[in-house]
């Protein structure tokens, strides 16, 4: 079982560890890969060290470090079927998404292979006609990448291309639930010529072969995609030895539907919002706010339209959206409908698993809507994960607001008006990362992601996706040396 990648070669988990990994889907084996423990992801950052510290790889023009990037992108292309293929079965999800993903991840690869070229660093205006100033941007070097099963090589490639423009070296672990596009990844990163050391691979559980990520002296910097919960320990852990930390984490995401919006574009887009995926996406609009006079008519129509949602399989044509990843995340998802019913809110559809004998396999739950939650709930409050939508009403602007800044999260949210400067109006006061109008979920490779409040620190994307990778170095030089005569002689 040599499927990890430390120091440039397979190697098999040193106690010799494997795990199942079966298509959520219909519980079909998709494949056994090892599973890691802490002497392996230790290894790995020695293997990871060895290469930052007296490798090529920081050494090399950051133009040419973005010239490898590129030619990732064409073999990403090249080989499309091949990882579509292998995220699906993963995942369950529908190939043709997969197929988007693919496209997404080697135009991400692309966006930083291009940004590296042109990071020349910058001379700084001293005001001293005798000195010369320039700060430059290197490296942070060892880097740990922790990543979720949602949108398992798309994370990947959002922390290992920003983090190899910039000439670092990294161990990447990925969700132990969806670990094959990551393997896959290794391979095309060798193919293009990336040298030995430089990319590292280990599998297995978060608790025991990522933990060291956060821990070890030997990493200079986590980067962590996941859970609110499973954020704030790894923050913890890297304080001890004041790492460098990035964290996307979750998000209860926010959806504000004015009544003069256009009817078809709204209903439409709160669907797509939550259940796209099964709403198994952090930016997911699984928050309803609704304007009161529109709420009846919108919501019997989502409904009514939420009951047409057809799930499936991967490979099933017909198919609109998928299963969950796992039984243990079909049983929470369970668990918070409950809650959310034990608290009263309304069930108007769903609140239950497929029952359908075509999807009996798999870990199917129907998309779900919950009116009147009470602002404050748990409802409200929680991330599902899962297609659940709440849907809470608001009276004015300032109303909606308020309602959808009342989260402890802040990822990501929409605003459906026909007004154009209320829009505007809205979405500068939103205290969230993403603001769509009249859309919801696209999001650029050249555009930063994250959250504010406890959705996370740090951004993926754009010039500052690179920036959390690098470290500034100011380089001050006194052209007319002599005694400053400070202190007496
Ligand atoms: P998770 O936090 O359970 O796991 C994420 C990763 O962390 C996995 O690789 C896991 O093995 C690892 N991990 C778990 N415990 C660890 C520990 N103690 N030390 C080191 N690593 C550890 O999350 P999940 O269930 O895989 O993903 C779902 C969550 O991710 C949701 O909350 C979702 O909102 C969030 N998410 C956020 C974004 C974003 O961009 N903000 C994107 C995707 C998913």
């Amino acid at each position: 079982m040599s499927d990890f990648f430390v120091g440039g070669e397979w190697v098999a988990p040193r106690r010799g560890g494997r795990r199942e990994i079966r298509c959520p889907a219909d519980g079909s084996l998709v494949g056994v890969v090892g599973e890691g423990t802490r002497e392996d992801t230790e290894a790995a950052i020695a293997a990871a060290r060895s290469a930052f510290d007296s490798g090529p790889w920081p050494a090399t023009p950051a133009p040419q470090r973005g010239d490898l990037l590129l030619r990732v992108a064409e073999l990403l292309e090249r080989d499309k079927d091949a990882y579509a293929r292998a995220e699906s079965l993963d995942t369950g999800k529908r190939l043709v998404e997969s197929e988007y993903d693919l496209a997404d991840v080697a135009a991400c690869f692309r966006y930083f292979g291009k940004l590296a070229g042109n990071d020349a660093g910058r001379v700084v205006e001293t005001g001293n006609p005798d000195a010369f100033s320039r700060v430059v941007y290197e490296p942070v070097g060892v880097c740990g990448l922790i990543t979720p099963w949602n949108y398992p090589l798309l994370q990947v490639a959002w922390k290992v291309a920003p983090a190899l423009a910039a000439g670092n070296t990294f161990v990447l672990k990925p969700s132990e639930l969806t670990p094959n596009t990551a393997i896959l990844l290794m391979r095309t990163l060798t193919e293009a010529g990336l040298p030995a050391g430089v990319a590292n691979l280990v599998l297995g559980a978060g608790a025991e072969a990522g933990a060291p990520l956060s821990e070890h002296p030997g990493v200079d910097m986590v980067s962590f995609t996941g859970g609110l919960a499973t954020g704030k320990r790894i923050a913890a852990a890297a304080a001890a030895t004041v790492k460098k930390v990035a964290l996307e984490l979750g998000g209860k995401n926010p959806n504000v539907v004015f009544a003069d919006t256009d009817f078809e574009t709204a209903v439409d887009y709160v669907l797509t919002a939550v259940f796209l995926h099964s709403g198994q996406v952090c930016s997911a609009g699984a928050r309803l706010i609704v304007q009161e006079e529109l709420h009846d008519r919108l919501v019997d129509e989502v409904v009514r339209r939420a009951e047409r949602i057809r799930l499936g399989g991967p490979f099933d044509p017909s198919a609109e959206t998928g299963p969950l990843i796992s039984a243990d995340h079909l049983a929470k998802v369970e668990k918070y409908v409950e809650t959310a019913l034990g608290e009263g809110a309304v069930l108007r559809t769903g609140g239950r698993r497929a029952d359908d004998a075509r999807l009996a396999d798999g870990y199917f739950y129907l998309p779900t809507v919950l009116d009147n939650v009470r602002q404050g709930s748990f409802a409200v409050v929680e991330e599902s994960f899962g297609p659940v939508l709440t849907v809470e009403t608001f009276t004015d602007e300032d109303d909606a607001i308020r309602i959808a800044n009342d989260t402890h999260y802040g990822l990501a949210g929409g605003v459906f008006t026909n007004d154009a400067s209320r829009a505007q109006r809205v979405a500068n006061r939103l205290r969230h990362g993403t603001v769509w109008i009249n859309d919801f979920h696209p999001y650029l490779p050249q555009a930063e992601w994250g959250g504010f409040k406890q959705s996370g620190f740090g951004r993926e994307l754009g010039p500052t996706g690179l920036a959390e990778y690098q470290e500034a170095k100011h380089v001050y030089q006194n052209l007319r040396p002599g005694p400053s005569g400070w202190f007496r002689a």
